[in-house]
């Protein structure tokens, strides 16, 4: 079997990991997490080497040099993000699918290398204010880190036409069964 690639990128607070979440427990057969390396610190909740490899800035920065990334990204200003070759390898050695969450940038990336290999799928928020107020909601970031966010998220509102699929949420049932079909379509695909 050849190992697939599904990806979900969409601006944070769009609900693509509720979206990848609810796929993994679906079909937790077929797809497997990568779990991205970050330099930021874990959240509340959050567990190391299971929501991501958290790793030092200096560890981070070793592994690029050691070209162990398939693709990597200051996300933020300071804080590294990447998806390590060996997860990659690791998911498809166990015979099963690699399942994405990870930014717009990335995401175009890694859909850039693997061809139709890889289905990119970018989750649309209803709208910017929605996403705001979902960003303001969590409660997890300061009013800096914030500010940050949101302006990023409009940049990435405007790349949802580079990817395979838009996938809208405006309701969140609806999308995790709209991405349920297009993840079947896809793996069932020659
Ligand atoms: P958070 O800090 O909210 O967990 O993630 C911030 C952003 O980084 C999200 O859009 C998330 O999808 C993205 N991200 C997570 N892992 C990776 C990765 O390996 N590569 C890239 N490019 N982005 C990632």
């Amino acid at each position: 079997m050849e190992g697939k690639l599904i990806i979900f990128s969409a601006p944070s607070g769009a609900g693509k990991t509720t979206i990848v979440r609810h796929l993994l427990y679906r079909h937790s057969d077929k797809i497997s997490f990568s779990i991205s390396a970050s330099t930021r610190l874990p959240r509340e909740g959050e567990v190391d080497k299971k929501d991501y490899y958290f790793i030092s800035k200096e560890e981070f920065l070793h592994r690029i040099a050691k070209k162990e990334f398939i693709e990597f990204e200051e996300v933020y200003s300071g804080t590294f993000y990447g998806t390590l070759r060996s997860e990659v390898e690791r998911i498809w050695a166990l015979g099963k699918h690699v399942i994405f969450d990870i930014d717009v940038e990335g995401g175009l990336h890694l859909k850039r290398k693997f061809g139709d290999r890889a289905l990119a799928i970018f989750v649309q928020p209803p709208s910017l204010d929605v996403l705001v107020q979902r960003l303001r909601g969590r409660g997890t970031d300061s009013e800096e880190k914030l500010g940050e966010r949101i302006a990023k998220a409009e940049k990435e509102l405007g790349y949802a036409d580079r990817f395979d699929v838009i996938l809208k949420n405006d309701d969140l049932n609806l999308a995790c069964s709209e991405a349920e079909q297009l993840l079947l379509a896809f793996l069932a695909r020659e």
